[in-house]
């Protein structure tokens, strides 16, 4: 796969070597040109309009919902909230069990230890609220998913499980069908972060059979301030909304207000309709590109990353070779992340080093942070080879 030249920003000289895919992804011109096209074309508010701009806009953001919901696999657009990413779609599905009687004190929300503060501050706001608590699900030795000590933590107190699909800071895959179906089997609703899955691998609501399903679309080669909640529609009917404006309502008066049916009922507010419209447009790029390629390719990639990674004296993988997605983080004994990180920014390599927002798995780990190396599908075997000789260069003035 050579994708490169879709993507204008790696045409102006002295382009990094861009290894900082996790952190967020450069933009196809094809998301680029949707902004103009709209702003040129149709720009006008959604919804309510007689207008015919109107009816053009409101009708290209629904069909960019839609486009969301095919490419998630979900049952219906109805399912699909729009939100500012990742983040707010966490905040949305914490807050709205917050106002319900649903989590009360005693209750648990597991959480794994290698989740992003996105996937731990909501739950604990939540907890803070309802007398509820936040429990960690340990890992193994090998920084894997513990799945025996997750099982052992299942109870009838269990109200929520909330993992990602792919650790941001370890890069590795958890088993979130087969942490979804225990969480069932006790009655507690799941929730995944996707955050760092669907730009490198298909995904399927439905199949996955989770509750809640979140990511940001800046990191899947859309703007920033982009991105859906997926829900099951059952649970978002039974939801109450969670901010209040103009959309999400069916009447208004003094005396009585009802809500909008889904998914209105929870986008209060005039929606980021150029944004989701660029969501749909870089969603529809990946799927033209194929997911299954880009992950073929992408592996490809960290195969050569990891492996060249590994020949370097004292360079420990987090996570050891365990199958990952496409990111990699690296721990040097004696080795600040943050000065390998400026040395490599000055050989032109943009990779990400600190906590990379899991503190507390930094804590678990005993360590300050981590060098994270993390690949997109206009990467290429030249990027990988500059990296690693930069990585070695750097190394070498550091010790
Ligand atoms: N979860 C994971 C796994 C992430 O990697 C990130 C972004 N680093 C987030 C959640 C939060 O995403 P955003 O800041 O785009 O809302």
């Amino acid at each position: 796969m050579n994708a490169r030249a879709d993507f204008p920003f790696f045409a102006v000289t002295d382009a990094p070597v861009y290894l900082d895919n996790a952190a967020t992804t450069q933009k196809p011109a094809c998301v680029l040109d949707a902004l103009r096209r709209f702003y040129t074309s149709t720009n006008s508010n959604v919804h309510r309009g007689a207008h015919r701009l109107s009816r053009a806009a409101t009708e290209t953001h629904e069909t960019a919902r839609s486009a969301v919901a095919s490419f998630l696999h979900a049952a219906s657009p109805r399912e699909v909230l729009f939100t500012s990413g990742c983040t707010e779609g966490i905040n949305l599905v914490a807050q709205t069990l917050a106002l319900t009687a649903s989590v009360k004190e005693g209750d648990e929300v597991l959480v794994s230890t290698d989740a992003h503060h996105s996937n731990i501050v909501p739950w604990q706001m939540l907890c803070e609220r309802t007398g509820a608590k936040v429990r960690p699900i340990p890992l193994t030795p090998e920084l894997q998913f513990d799945m025996p000590a997750y099982l052992s933590m299942l109870s009838g107190r269990t109200r929520v499980v909330a993992v990602p699909v792919i650790s941001n800071a370890l890069g590795l895959h958890l088993p979130v069908e087969e942490i979804t179906r225990a969480a069932h089997d006790v009655g507690a609703l799941v929730c995944i972060d996707g955050a760092q899955s669907v730009a490198h691998e298909p995904v399927d609501v439905q199949k996955l059979g989770c509750d809640f399903f979140a990511f940001s679309g800046h990191k899947v080669y859309a703007p920033t301030g982009t991105g859906a909640l997926w829900g099951r529609e059952s649970l978002l009917e039974a939801l109450p909304p969670w901010k209040g404006g103009g959309e999400m309502i069916n009447q208004v008066s003094f005396a009585r207000t009802t809500y909008n049916r889904l998914p209105f009922k929870y986008e209060a507010g005039t929606p980021n309709i150029c944004g989701n419209i660029m969501l749909a447009e870089a969603l529809n790029y990946v799927q033209r590109l194929s997911l299954s390629a880009i992950h073929r390719h992408e592996s490809a990639l960290m195969r050569e990353l990891c492996e060249g990674l590994q020949q370097i004296p004292d360079v420990q993988l987090l996570g050891g070779s365990a199958p990952r997605g496409s990111l990699v983080s690296i721990h040097v004994p004696g080795v600040h992340p943050y000065d390998l990180g400026t040395l490599l920014d000055q050989m032109n390599v943009a990779v990400r080093t600190g906590h990379h927002c899991c503190q507390p798995l930094m804590q678990y780990l005993d360590i300050t942070g981590t060098t994270r190396f993390s690949v997109a599908l206009y990467n290429q075997s030249d990027d990988i080879q500059r990296a690693l000789t930069a990585t070695r260069k750097a190394l070498s003035m550091l010790r």
